[in-house]
Formats: structure tokens, sequence, C-alpha cells
């Protein structure tokens, strides 16, 4: 590793490594790559499958690491403008279609699948019958890799960018350099201090405190985005089939009686394994998350469930407060809980005994039976138990009371830094992009804002424009 290079990437998720691609493919400038997690192959947790509960670990190889968060998904790519981001509000709906495509073809070029879901009448049916239910059907292809395919995706990119860019791994960034309002460099967290004259910062949602932190000692403007709070569900793989083999990943969209508040769901998993995560560095959190595995299918299928709310002022760290339900759920189950429907609605916690009564087992062997009463608002439970009604009437089965519900899931892209179209930050040189930044909250749009920030950088050493 040098003292100096032209550009410092932070985060080696897909944002990162797709800014690096980017930018060594059309130049030979010096570039470092800084993960503070490990290789894709040492990444590993040991605790999967084991029916424990999650240590947490730090960093967590399940969501570090180069490769990022998604390292270890079965690689669902949305292939929309609309879902897994906001880049269009940054750089318009056209550029953002042209990225989504552009990113999908180097996807494609690292060995992606040709199997694309989400086209049809069978999905314009699906699509009226929803209405029908109180629930729009957001449109979108999806291209699936599959676990394995991904990772061999990612081992392809991984060995193209080895030999033109310096990886630096297990090295965290610590402090961001700056002078006169322009970026510097880096301060890893051991203290070593690395010039650059370009910096990309993409810490994914793991750096995301870390970036919050950052941006308010640099008194950068930070934008609230709605938290996005709830749970993972859990049916037999048969109520959602029809779905799933329509469409992969179902995403449904609900706005509650109640409270008006858009209910959705997200990253569903057919015949998938609930998994657990930690996230938040030195004082992590036990959340809960999903995958499918293609060569290892259960006879279940998960899917969280999110409610999207705004606070109320003078409230403004939405992060502080997902982590704060994240560890009520640890506090009272040691991780995560796990509760049937038919036991919420009844207004009893879930028993070992009750759980394993149900026709619905868990897939999240260590999950402790609970009563998610204790820990998620009101609000919340309501939005879920209407959304979940609704469902049913599309799915029958989605709300049945063997349907298990695991706590908390919640997704920490809740700040988002001021950044210009070309995702720059109010440092000259300085960018941001993926899910850490608030832009993107899927594989291809995080990818696609890792490429923003590389164009642009190369724009101005191609001018010698020295900042904005
Ligand atoms: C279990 C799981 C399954 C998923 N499945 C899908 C899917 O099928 N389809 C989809 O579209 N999306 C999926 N996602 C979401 C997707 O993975 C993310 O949207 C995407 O990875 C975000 O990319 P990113 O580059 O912004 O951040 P990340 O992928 O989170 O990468 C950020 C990286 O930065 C590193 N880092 C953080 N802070 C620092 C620091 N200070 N110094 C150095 N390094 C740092 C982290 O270790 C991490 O490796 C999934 C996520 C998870 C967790």
């Amino acid at each position: 590793m040098k003292s100096k290079y032209d550009v410092i990437i932070v985060g080696g998720g897909p944002a990162g490594i797709f800014a690096a691609l980017e930018l060594c493919q059309t130049s030979n400038m010096s570039i470092l790559l800084l993960e503070k997690g490990k290789d894709i192959d040492s990444r590993n947790c040991p605790f999967i499958g084991e029916g424990i509960s999650c240590p947490p670990c730090s960093p967590c190889d399940l969501v570090s690491g180069l490769g990022g968060a998604g390292a270890f998904s079965d690689g669902k790519l949305t292939l929309s403008s609309e879902v897994g981001g906001r880049l269009k509000d940054y750089i318009g709906l056209e550029r953002t279609e042209e990225l989504v495509h552009y990113v999908d073809s180097i996807y494609l070029k690292f060995g992606g699948s040709n199997k694309v879901y989400g086209n049809g009448e069978e999905v314009e049916e699906l699509a009226r019958r929803a209405s029908l239910a109180d629930l729009r059907l957001i449109p979108m292809t999806v291209r699936h890799l599959g676990t394995e395919r991904s990772r061999a995706v990612l081992h392809g990119i991984r060995d193209f960018l080895s030999s033109r860019v310096d990886i630096k791994l297990g090295t965290a960034a610590r402090t961001i350099l700056t002078e006169n309002g322009v970026v510097k460099g880096i301060e890893t967290k051991d203290g070593e201090r690395i010039e650059c004259r370009y910096l990309i910062i993409a810490p994914g949602r793991e750096g995301a405190d870390w970036l919050v932190r950052e941006a308010s000692r640099l008194k950068l403007t930070l934008k609230i985005n709605p938290i996005d709070v709830g749970v993972r569900v859990e049916v037999a793989e048969a109520v959602l089939r029809e779905l799933t083999s329509a469409l992969y990943e179902c995403k449904l969209e609900y706005y509650s009686k109640a409270f008006d508040d858009r209910v959705r769901t997200f990253c569903m998993c057919p015949a998938g394994e609930v998994t657990m995560e930690s996230t938040g560095g030195s004082d992590p959190v036990t959340t809960v998350n999903g995958h499918s595995y293609a060569d290892r299918k259960t006879k279940n299928t998960n899917f969280a469930l999110l409610v999207s709310t705004t606070f109320t002022e003078p409230f403004h760290d939405p992060i502080a407060y997902g982590r704060y339900l994240a560890h009520l759920a640890n506090l009272l189950s040691g991780g995560v809980i796990v509760q049937r429907f038919g036991d919420l609605m009844e207004g009893r916690r879930s028993t070992k005994e009750r759980i394993e009564r149900g026709i619905v087992q868990p897939t999240l062997k260590s999950a402790t039976p609970g009563d998610l009463s204790f820990v998620l608002p009101y609000r919340y439970l309501k939005n879920i138990i209407e959304m979940l009604g609704a469902m049913d009437r599309l799915a029958p089965g989605v709300a049945s009371r063997h349907t298990l519900l695991y706590g908390i899931e919640v997704k920490f892209y809740s700040s988002r830094l001021a950044l210009t179209e070309s995702l720059e930050s109010e440092i000259g040189n300085m960018f941001a992009g993926g899910d850490g930044a608030g832009v993107s909250r899927g594989l291809i749009q995080a990818s696609a804002s890792g490429v923003v920030a590389a164009r642009e950088i190369l724009k101005r050493l191609s001018r010698n424009i020295p900042s904005s």
C-alpha cells in the first residue's frame, strides 16, 4: 500500500467495486480499495444453521467483507429504477435506467445468468388480483443469479480488479481528512494516513453509523429518510408459490387504514432460510434477514414486511430509533424473537411447544419463542397485521395462525448525505454512494451509484478540474 493514491474507495461492496471497475477499465490511475472485512472466501458465519444465537461478531462476516452485504445472498438483481434505491432523485429517470442496464450487462459479463422473471400475462393477472386485495404489485424484472453464481461473479470481479487496484482488506477507514473544504485522504483505524485526490465513500448499511458520525464532525448536511422497521414473515413455500414462480421477488405495497403508512414486502426468499445478522460496529445489534440457496431448499418462503414512517420534529435520528427497537428485541430474547401469527392475534407469547405444534417450522432454529408486542410499537404491529390480511386475500395462507413472524428487521439506510447529481458531497472531490449514503437499497442501484461517482472522477481527470 502506498501513502498516496489518485482515488481511494472506502467499502468493498457493490458500490465500491463497481466504482473501481469503472475507474480501472478506462484509465491507469492509482486506486486503493479499503475494506474493513475479509476476502470473499474467508468470509464465513460459524453460526448459520447451528441453532444458536448470534454472538454477535464485529465485523459480521455476513454483511462485511469483499462483495459487501449481499455476497451471501442469492443475488436477485432488480432491474428497475423504481425499486432498490432513490438514484433517480439524483441523476434523473433516464440516466438511472441507462445505468441499471449498464451494470446488469457487467454482471452478465462476469457470469450472471440469463434467467429473468417478472414479464408476461401471468404477471398482469397477478397485478389485477393484487389490486382487488388493496395491494399494489410493483412491476419489475429480476435477474436471478443464485448464491453460487453470485459468488462466482464476485470472484471474477475480484480477480479482474486485483491486478489493477490495491485492495486492502481488514482495514477500516476511521477519519476523512480534509483541507479547506476539499478531501485530502483517509486515516485508517490503525492511524495510517493515506492521501488521495478523490475519495468515494461506500460503507453500506454496516458503515452508515460511521458515515453519519463523520458527516456530523465535518458539518455536512444530512437528510432524514423514512425509517423501515418490521418483521420477517415465514410461510409454507406452497402459500406463495404462484407469486414466486412468476415473479421470484414479489414487491407488494399497501397503505394502512389505521395510519396511512406505507407497508411493503422486501427481499422475498423462496424456499429460503431466515438468518440473523449483526450491524453497528462496536455496539452491534442483532436483526433478522433472509436468504435462498440454490443447493439448500427449505419447505418455507420468507420475506420482510417493512413499515416506512417519518418522525415528528424535533427528532432526527432514525438510525438510533431502529437500533433501540432492535436492542429491545435482543434484550428480551438474547437475539431474535419468533412468534406465531395466531399467538400474536390471541395476545399471548409463543412457546417452544406451540411452535413445535405449528405447520410452519422455523428455519432460524436459534430464534427465541416470545411476544413481539413487547418490542414493536402499536403503529408497526397494526400496520403489519393489516398488510398480512390484505396479502392473505391474494395468497391464502399468508395470515394463517401458523405463519411465523421474526423480529425485528430494520433497514439502517435512514440518513442521507446531501449529494449533487454526480454524487459529490459538500466536501470537494469526496463522493458517496450505495446503501450507506442513503442512495440505494439493493445491488443494482448500489453498483450504479459507484459508476456515477467514478464517471465524474474520470471526467474531471480528463479535463483536469480540481474540484466543483
Ligand atoms: C442477507 C442479504 C441479502 C441481500 N439480498 C439482496 C438481493 O438479493 N438483491 C439485492 O438487490 N440486494 C440484496 N441485498 C442488499 C444488498 O446487498 C445491498 O443493497 C448492497 O450490498 C449495498 O451495496 P453497498 O456497496 O452500498 O454496501 P455494502 O454491500 O454493505 O458494502 C459496504 C462495505 O463497506 C465496508 N465498510 C463499512 N464501513 C467501512 C469502513 N469504515 N472502512 C472500510 N470498509 C467499510 C463493509 O464491511 C462492507 O463490506 C441483500 C442484503 C443482505 C444483507
